[in-house]
């Protein structure tokens, strides 16, 4: 088999003769098999050039996804494990892998029944405190954007995620776009074929079924209390119970397990149209059926913290993540194919325990996070409509009069951001917005709005490890895992900080 790279135009890129042609006079052979091996867009000139690397040769081409060996586990040793997010799913699956049995508690619902849940959100604006955009089968990955990308330096682990959500049903896509992308439409049917799976081979998976309570004695878990009754004794436990999960926090701490405060970031949900940003990021070729929808990435330093752009959705849909009533959070999604009208992205600011009086209470920055979300709510005291603004109106400080569609379907209200968020958030946004129009003109317009508050990008309190053995630094069995624990920051690394306590533990 040959590798081959080139750089080509979009229209070469999506038409096989053309590619045959330049594989044929780069090499100077013909194949009779070929096919994509990496594909990236680079849009910095003009002249927009796509990146491509084929496989090619003259017998058929190997599989492009490992064969992975999963062990039937009925009678098995058991690992618990909390939460059924992609750190719980994962390290289910690397138990399989193992030959230990998963035994997995979920607070939420499966796939189907918690979508019930999300259309009561946006109909009665009613949230299901155990089953929303955040919570139940899958976790916060299920309903989101599925951008599979990760800043983990470690492509074999990262491949490692990716082929096996190829063979739960992604599509083969992943393995090959620089920046790979499932979509909220995909998902679901991946995690209901992963959780088959994991019980077919003899796991166990129990929905609505809550972590409650635990029995430590010195410097191990005995029991878990599940839903304020059973009492499950445990050798091993992974907590993967994500970053919303404040009770969780709020628990180890009453059992007297260390946690501490932990830097997070927060700050709003602004949206263009993406005819806007396709416009600006590729130099105004516009509605074109060979680029995919744009997006960008953005940072500055703004009075010594960072502000930047986060989980950007092209051709995506603003969602109402919260997880009580009472409060509002947004967040973003896409379907597969991109195609709503609109452009949306986090950007949001560092927050450190150091701004806060108390930088040693472990809670600092999960309580300053919670005020905001219970701000933002109050400040349009309607369940789950958010405070919004146009983006020029929140920069210069004017209340905005009307607005243009919002894809936010709860429904957005005109309030003063710089009123309702602390200083320390809506003045640098107000200059990082200015400085981000500097580097892609056009940005800052009064055509976006900005809706409030982004507020879960990553957990404010750590649930700190012992870093080689991956357990709790005080209790041995319990090893906090993945982005509830501060250890990953979406799908892919959560998905891998998964597998890897389940390596871990099972050494033990
Ligand atoms: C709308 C949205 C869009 C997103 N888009 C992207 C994206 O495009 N790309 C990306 O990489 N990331 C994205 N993310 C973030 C990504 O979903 C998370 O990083 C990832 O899901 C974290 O995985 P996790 O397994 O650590 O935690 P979670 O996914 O949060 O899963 C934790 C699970 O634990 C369960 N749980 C909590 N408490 C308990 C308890 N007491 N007992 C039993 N179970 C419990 C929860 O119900 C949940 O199912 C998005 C998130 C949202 C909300």
């Amino acid at each position: 088999m040959e590798v081959v790279s080139f750089v080509c135009s979009p229209e070469e890129a999506k038409d096989w003769s053309a590619i045959k042609r330049i594989i044929e006079k780069q090499t100077g052979k013909t194949y009779e098999y070929i096919r994509w091996k990496k594909r990236s867009i680079d849009a910095r000139s003009r002249q927009i050039k796509i990146n491509a690397t084929f496989e090619c040769s003259n017998t058929p081409l190997p599989d492009r996804i490992r064969t992975f060996t999963f062990h039937k586990v009925h009678h098995s040793p058991e690992v618990h494990i909390i939460g059924a997010g992609p750190a719980g799913l994962f390290a289910a699956l690397k138990a399989l892998m193992r030959g230990l049995k998963p035994v997995v508690f979920e607070r939420g619902k499966d796939v189907k029944a918690r979508r019930r849940d999300l259309a009561r959100i946006a109909r009665e604006q009613i949230i299901n405190e155990e089953s929303n955009y955040c919570f139940g089968e899958g976790g916060a990955g299920t309903y989101s954007d599925g951008k599979l990308y990760t800043r983990s330096k470690k492509r074999g682990e990262v491949d490692l995620v990716l082929e096996l959500l190829v063979y739960f049903g992604a599509d083969e896509d992943i393995l090959v776009e620089a920046h790979p992308h499932i979509g909220t439409n995909k998902l679901p049917k991946i995690i209901e074929n992963i959780r088959n799976f994991i019980i077919e081979q003899g796991g166990e998976i129990h929905f609505e079924s809550k972590l409650t309570g635990i029995t430590r004695t010195d410097n191990k878990i005995s029991h878990l209390e599940i839903n304020h009754g059973e009492q499950t004794p445990i050798k091993q436990v992974i907590l993967a119970t994500g970053h919303s999960a404040r009770d969780i926090f709020y628990l180890l701490h009453q059992t007297g397990i260390k946690v501490l405060a932990k830097p997070f970031a927060l700050g709003v949900r602004v949206e263009h149209t993406q005819a806007l940003i396709d416009q600006m990021q590729y130099h105004g070729r516009l509605n074109d059926e060979y680029l995919a929808p744009a997006s960008y990435s953005l940072v500055e330093q703004i009075d010594g913290r960072g502000v930047y752009s986060f989980c950007m959705c092209p051709g995506g849909i603003i969602a109402p993540c919260a997880t009580s009533n009472g409060e509002v959070v947004t967040n973003g999604w896409s379907p597969s194919k991109r195609n709503n009208p609109y452009s949306n992205s986090g950007i949001v600011v560092s927050i450190d325990p150091t701004d806060f009086e108390n930088p040693e209470d472990p809670f600092v920055c999960l309580t300053f996070q919670q005020e905001v979300e219970k701000l933002c709510h109050d400040a349009t005291g309607n369940n789950q409509k958010v405070p919004a603004q146009r983006l020029l109106d929140f920069v210069e400080g004017r209340k905005s009069k009307d607005f243009p569609r919002s894809s936010y379907t709860p429904g957005i209200e005109s309030v003063r951001l710089d009123e309702v968020l602390p200083p320390l958030v809506a003045k640098r946004l107000q200059k990082a917005f200015q400085a981000f129009d500097k580097k892609m003109p056009g940005f800052l317009t009064n055509d976006a709005v900005v809706h409030a508050p982004e507020s879960r990008t990553s957990s404010p309190v750590l649930i700190p490890r012992d870093k080689e053995r991956m357990h709790h630094v005080e209790i041995i069995n319990l090893y906090p895992c993945a982005e509830g624990a501060g250890y990953a920051g979406g799908i892919v690394s959560a998905a891998i900080d998964g597998m890897k306590c389940v390596e871990a533990s099972s050494k033990r």
